[in-house]
């Protein structure tokens, strides 16, 4: 058993911590979260010229190829400074780009991952609908009805993040009218520049600069060469993005507990009361403890996860876990950081309020910490509790 990162991870470890510093320092990061609702394009290219985009994309389609573990070092890293940014990228990389290279034909990849690979196409995933997110198979009613060379498609998705700024839509739509749940979807790659396609936006607390929004199809015709997978099986085909998703968003909750962490620490030690540090009393010093304990574990889990996908062996129950104790761990450490920061905690000049209210997304997106347990305990043999 090694726990070590390897030479080459901890030179991409080094390059991203390098990067990152530089270019997503606290004050560029307050800007974006009080001003823009996605990065902007100077910032996107810098993450194209850095390879960004390449990092899971095959080479012979102009790629890296890198591994889950490889892809987490870099990833962890934005996650900690930004996790409006982790998810801005997060977005295509781990969807747009997942999606494609899973389900795609080789026309499709052809056309598609240089392109990706290059950051000149951004991508969301539209599965959640107003009816619910966690009930997916009950909830999906968008509709994509085939009509000669094309589908037509009508519903409505909300809390799509990035929608706003992608030139693709991944979503899953009912195509079979007659056949149960599981077996009636499928998965569309939807132009965002399609008539009849209309963006909503929903305020939130969390992510400032990556919004998620509200979509509405009226009667949008998509050709049938954007259907990705078997139709049909959408459902069971789109777990080759759902599983792995599950470890990238436990990571943006080790970047956010890593960043509540440091900051807290750090206050701790130079602010002063009653005659010397606060960092000598013994409950704040608890509160870390604990911040510190969570952050271990997490991490731990999420590279544990990222290292089995990658042998290719069942990895769904530490990745389910990953994200629930990472989410879990990163609101605490929002929470008791900011206890930590007193009266700072909660002001904007501090990123502490940020990592709080950022790390309540994590709590039920992408799947609710209750829905996590319930499907553990399942995959550990007992009856379904859920349905
Ligand atoms: C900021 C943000 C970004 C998002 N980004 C995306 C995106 O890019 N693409 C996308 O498709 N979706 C996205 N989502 C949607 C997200 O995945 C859903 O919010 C999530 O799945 C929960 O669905 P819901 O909000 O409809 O809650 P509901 O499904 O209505 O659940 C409400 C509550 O009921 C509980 N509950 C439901 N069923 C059970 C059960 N059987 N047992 C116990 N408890 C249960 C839940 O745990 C939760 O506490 C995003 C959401 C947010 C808020």
């Amino acid at each position: 058993m090694d726990f070590d990162l390897t030479k080459e991870q901890k030179m991409i470890q080094k390059e991203m911590q390098h990067f990152c510093k530089k270019e997503l320092n606290k004050d560029y990061v307050r800007w974006m979260d009080e001003n823009v609702d996605f990065p902007p394009d100077e910032l996107w290219q810098k993450f194209v010229d850095i390879g960004m985009f390449q990092s899971n994309i095959p080479k012979e389609y102009g790629g890296e190829s890198m591994s889950m573990v490889d892809g987490m070092v870099a990833f962890e890293e934005i996650c900690k400074a930004s996790m409006s940014v982790a998810l801005a990228i997060g977005t295509t990389v781990g969807f747009g780009t997942r999606f494609i290279n899973e389900l795609g034909t080789k026309a499709q990849k052809e056309t598609y991952l240089p392109l990706l690979s290059e950051g000149k196409l951004k991508m969301c995933m539209a599965l959640t609908e107003p009816s619910g997110g966690t009930d997916i198979l009950g909830s999906v009613k968008t509709e994509a009805i085939e009509k000669n060379d094309r589908f037509v498609v009508n519903g409505e998705k909300v809390f799509i993040t990035a929608a706003h700024v992608s030139d693709y839509m991944i979503t899953m739509c009912r195509t079979e009218k007659d056949k149960k749940p599981s077996q009636s979807l499928s998965v569309l790659m939807i132009p965002s520049k399609s008539k009849g396609i209309t963006i909503t936006k929903v305020p939130k607390i969390s992510c400032h600069h990556c919004d998620s929004v509200g979509i509405t199809f009226s009667n949008v015709e998509v050709p049938k060469e954007n259907l990705l997978g078997t139709r049909g099986n959408g459902w069971y085909e789109s777990l080759v993005v759902l599983n792995p998703e599950r470890i990238g968003c436990a990571m943006m909750g080790v970047g956010l507990m890593a960043a509540a962490y440091e900051d807290a620490f750090l206050y701790a030690k130079q602010r002063h009361a009653f005659s010397g540090p606060i960092s000598r009393f013994q409950i704040l010093q608890h509160y870390m403890a604990d911040m510190y304990i969570n952050l271990e574990n997490s991490r731990n889990l999420t590279y544990k996860s990222a290292w089995l996908c990658d042998q290719g062996k069942p990895y769904h129950m530490e990745a389910t876990m990953a994200k629930l104790v990472a989410s879990e761990g990163a609101l605490h450490a929002g929470r008791f950081g900011a206890e930590i920061l007193g009266g700072y905690g909660i002001c904007s000049e501090y990123p502490m309020q940020r990592y709080l209210r950022d790390a309540y997304q994590l709590q039920f997106s992408p799947i609710s910490n209750e829905m996590s347990k319930n499907m553990m305990m399942q995959y550990q043999g007992l009856p379904k509790s859920w349905a």
